[in-house]
């Protein structure tokens, strides 16, 4: 064994080459379906899907069940190995690269796709954490139930990787994150031992909740392996309107005034500004704007009915006129078809692309407290552009969770590398700045990652980095699992 000394903060404590005869009991432990060191094999795999961060590995490790996993961190744990859980390699923070050092193996469990146990009358099901979230979509669909949590990655994305990162997505509204869905877990903790959390208890008050600490720790507090999730009655019928507001604040009133009315079928509400939709229409094929006239603000809202028989058109044209005299209203159409309800969704969901093809930007997925969120978006925007001339800041997104995609894009014909070192970074700062000012959270979905540690020890009261370091060096104190992710190091503390 390795000597190790208990540094949860280490910085690049594993930086040597991993010994042949380590990876030989990887293999032996594994197999040869389970265990590769061929580069091409690996490749896919060593850079995140933004293609922001590069890694080195000298091998994947691939268990396909929970002992084979329990094995693979015993021998981690024993010879000082780091190890990178990895699902779909869907993270938007570089959680599941490795690094450059080479001092991680990956451990992937895609492998580890297998449907346990699928109770319909229960409302339930127990999945294994390599299961995409596309394939529970499908089974629970073919149960005529529902799992709500949907994402634009849902073809590649992983339970596991769900789980760890407390994905949301545009249901959130309804539904909550991704923590709120699970019910229990599987996992094996970083001295291999195996925790089954996976009775779904309605209470439970052994203390700690475990099952809860490992949601979001991004794979540093142990490898989730299976998972028992909710599952919800599958939709009766839905429909989405366009909505002309004009202003942030008029459009959380509105979405208050759907809520008091709708009992709960308000699923999303989606905030566009205008220079956001004038960018999709601009660059995108084949769009077009649902409304005349110059609104400033607009909404994206979708309705469903669970109960048979009710029409979710009419309802919400009901709901809409209703808004309409309010006041709350300036305009507004309903989606005639699911073909106009993909429209409108298309136009909402293209806003990113549209804005890479405009030119450089950068972009912050932060939250406020959701009645703070109208005033934050439009005075945090005015700060901005004031500090730093020539840029654009614009949010949009999910302003019922208080968590909006808040964008700062560059002066129109900058180089974008030097505008994003430069000024992009200091606007980026200027940014988290003012949502910790507003008691607000720099990662609202995506996670810490490796992209935002340094951030992270900047922006949070030391209380919470202690806590932090503290529980990650209870429970890993050897910091083998997905090493230089989330918790902030000790070398950090200069770069802050
Ligand atoms: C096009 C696109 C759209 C997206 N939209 C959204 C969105 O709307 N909302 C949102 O919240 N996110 C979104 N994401 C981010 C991404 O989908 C989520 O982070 C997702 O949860 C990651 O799942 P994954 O299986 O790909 O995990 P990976 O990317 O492989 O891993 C993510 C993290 O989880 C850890 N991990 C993975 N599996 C396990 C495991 N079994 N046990 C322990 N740790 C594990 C990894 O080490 C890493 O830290 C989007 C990403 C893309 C590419």
């Amino acid at each position: 064994m390795v000597e190790r000394s208990i540094n949860p903060q280490r910085v690049n404590f594993l930086a040597m080459p991993i010994a042949d005869d380590i990876l030989d009991q990887f293999a032996a432990a594994l197999g040869p379906k389970g265990f590769t060191r061929d580069a091409e094999t690996i490749a896919p795999w060593l850079s995140d899907w933004r293609g922001i961060y590069h890694g080195r590995c000298a091998a994947m490790l691939s268990p396909k069940n929970t002992a084979e996993v329990s094995a693979v961190v015993k021998i981690a744990v024993q010879h000082g190995v780091g190890l990178v859980p990895q699902g779909g390699n869907t993270s938007m923070v570089g959680g599941a690269t490795p690094s450059a050092d080479g001092d991680s193996l990956i451990v992937s469990l895609r492998r580890m796709n297998q449907i346990r146990v699928f109770d319909a009358d229960g409302g339930s099901v127990i999945a294994e954490a390599g299961v995409i979230l596309e394939t529970l979509h499908n089974a629970a669909n073919g149960a005529q139930m529902r799992f709500p949590l949907t994402l634009g990655a849902k073809g590649s994305a992983t339970i596991g990787g769900l789980i760890s990162t407390n994905a949301g997505g545009t249901q959130v509204l309804r539904f909550g994150t991704m923590r709120k869905l699970v019910l229990g877990i599987e996992a094996v903790l970083p001295d291999g031992s195996i925790y089954d959390g996976l009775a779904a208890l309605k209470k439970d008050n052994r203390g700690y909740d475990l099952t809860q600490l490992i949601a979001g720790a991004e794979g540093t507090l142990g490898i989730i392996t299976a998972a028992n999730l909710r599952l919800m009655p599958a939709i009766a019928d839905h429909a989405a309107a366009w909505i002309g507001v004009e202003s942030p604040q008029v459009a959380l009133k509105l979405l208050r005034f759907f809520e008091a009315r709708s009992a709960n079928a308000i699923e999303s509400f989606e905030i566009v500004p205008a220079d956001s939709l004038a960018l999709v229409l601009q660059h995108i094929s084949g769009t077009r704007a649902p409304l005349g006239g110059n609104w400033p603000w607009q909404v994206l809202a979708e309705y469903v009915e669970t109960a048979e028989g009710r029409v979710a058109d009419e309802a919400l044209v009901a709901l809409v006129n209703n808004a309409h005299a309010m006041g709350l209203i300036g305009d507004a159409v309903i989606a005639k078809n699911e073909g106009e309800i993909g429209a409108f969704w298309r136009l909402r969901d293209s806003i990113s692309e549209a804005e890479r093809a405009s030119g450089p930007a950068m972009q912050h997925d932060i939250s406020v407290p959701v009645e703070a969120m109208p005033d934050f978006m439009i005075d945090a925007a005015a700060a901005v552009e004031a500090t730093f001339s020539g840029v654009v800041a614009s949010a949009f997104g999910h302003l019922g969770d208080g968590n909006v995609h808040f964008h700062v894009r560059a002066p129109q014909g900058v180089d974008g590398a030097t505008w994003r070192a430069g000024e992009g970074k200091a606007a980026s700062r200027m940014v988290y700045d003012l949502v910790s000012a507003a008691k607000g959270s720099l990662s609202a979905e995506h996670g810490i990652g490796q992209m935002k540690r340094v951030e992270l020890l900047r922006q949070s009261d030391p209380a919470r980095i202690r806590a932090l370091r503290a529980i990650k060096s209870a429970l890993d104190p050897q910091g083998i699992m997905n090493p230089g992710k989330l918790v902030p190091l000790a070398s950090d503390v200069d770069d802050a």
